[in-house]
């Protein structure tokens, strides 16, 4: 038995069987992935024990000389995994997550009540990039600063850079924030540059979603030009939770500015064991294997976008140039949630998602697709052909529910999902 076992056999037994879910099934959720055991190990590790407030060299308590040691070798391999040079740039590898990562880099660049600008969060943004409805500021990126944010073209589902310019020429916002969360194009990073430069603001990109894609040299670089860049390692960078600021060390003192927005104005003591995983995961991400897996992503989500298209579907901006998919369900008058409840009962896990446009938030009429989890189990692009197989079949059962042949569809759509020899690579544990 192991201590778990003994101890509290009760959550072992959540673990095990939560283990079972994430292997059995077809994990399609854009913003998840497997961590490597490696990283699981040091994220299990003593460091949990550890209070460590401060930088390493300056900290308010004693015994840190090992924690700094692996603080420092993470922001070695942050500034490695995405090639930058250290004179120009440094990292903070503290935050707790991406939102954490996010308002403490707000809290940097910009005072209370100075105005944001950010993808709304219907078309394809995300809750920290000031999102609002008319009615109520909902995340504290809206209440505690002004925000504005700008949308896609609802024709194509692009971002409309034009109409941000004017937007942004009225509202004059101190900060640009460029990143998403369901946006599957890559991003004109000059083009915002030049937005953001028409009136001095700050241009920070979320690359939460597409860090993996960056690292790895498979998405467009917003380094480039960016002043911070704010991103999760748990995404497509496939380490444990967590978030990291980058920040331009040659701009003002934005290194002593989001080194103390960090600490002590949003966080307490640093996650030691997190930032160790961390560390394990940017070693991997600066690897050549790993530029052949964010590869194998993109292609793989081109298969599967191909394959959905070819069943006819409607697919936002048409098809993908980086890990996600964003599928409208509206033409089939179908919700996500309906879709995703189907895709559930057979172990396929996708997430509804908003779609520009839609009238309720709640019952939004799309759903997301990403494909950086079971690329890491292996899948090449055939496998995501059979992958829409089955989201076909999902479908057809989802639209024909209120039918009597609706429960015999769903029991042989079981039966096969469970088959795993439909996809043979399914059973390859990471
Ligand atoms: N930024 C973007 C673009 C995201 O998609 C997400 C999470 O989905 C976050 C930030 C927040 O990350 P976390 O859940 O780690 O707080």
């Amino acid at each position: 038995n192991t201590p778990l076992q003994d101890d509290d056999p009760e959550i072992y037994e959540l673990i095990q069987k939560e283990k079972h879910r994430q292997f059995s099934g077809l994990e399609l959720i854009a913003s998840e992935n497997f961590t490597s055991f490696a990283v699981m190990e040091a994220n299990g590790s003593p460091l949990t024990n550890k209070y460590s407030e401060g930088l390493p060299g300056a900290r308010y308590y004693g015994g840190n000389e090992y924690i700094d040691q692996i603080e420092n070798l993470c922001r070695v391999r942050a500034l490695k995994a995405f090639r930058l040079n250290p004179v120009d740039w440094g990292v903070n590898v503290q935050p707790y997550s991406g939102s954490t990562a996010n308002f403490a880099a707000f809290t940097a660049l910009i005072q209370p009540h100075d105005r944001l600008m950010g993808l709304d969060l219907p078309s394809g943004g995300h809750l920290t990039h000031g999102w609002q409805t008319a009615k109520k500021k909902v995340s504290s990126s809206s209440i505690y600063f002004e925000s504005m944010p700008y949308q896609v073209d609802p024709s194509t589902g692009i971002i409309d850079y034009d109409r941000l310019e004017q937007t942004s020429l009225l509202f004059k916002p101190k900060l640009l924030i460029c990143g998403a969360s369901a946006y599957p194009r890559d991003w004109d990073y000059a083009r915002l540059r030049k937005i953001a430069d028409l009136h001095g603001a700050y241009l920070l990109a979320d690359i939460a979603h597409i860090g993996g894609l960056i690292a790895g040299q498979e998405a467009n670089n917003p380094f480039e030009v960016c002043d911070v860049v704010t991103t999760t390692t748990h995404k497509t960078l496939r380490g444990p939770r967590a978030g990291l600021i980058f920040f331009r060390k040659t701009k003002e003192d934005l290194e002593t500015r989001v080194n103390n927005a960090v600490f002590p104005s949003c966080q307490g003591g640093p996650h030691n064991n997190t930032i160790a995983g961390v560390a394990v995961a940017l070693k991997q991400a600066a690897s050549p294997e790993f530029q052949g897996y964010a590869k194998q992503v993109r292609v793989n989500a081109v298969a599967l976008a191909d394959a959905l298209n070819g069943y006819g579907y409607k697919l936002m901006t048409g098809g993908t140039e980086n890990h996600l998919i964003l599928w409208d369900l509206r033409p089939l008058h179908l919700t996500g949630s309906k879709l995703e409840k189907i895709c559930d009962m057979a172990n396929i896990t996708i997430n509804k998602n908003s779609i520009h446009g839609d009238s309720s938030m709640f019952s939004p009429g799309g759903v997301r697709v990403g494909t950086s989890a079971l690329t890491s189990r292996s899948f090449k692009e055939q496998d995501f052909v059979k992958v829409a197989e089955f989201l076909h079949r999902a479908v057809q059962i989802a639209v024909s529910i209120q039918d009597k042949a609706a429960s015999k569809l769903m029991k042989d759509f079981v039966v096969a999902c469970q088959d795993n020899d439909e996809i043979s690579t399914l059973k390859n544990e990471v």
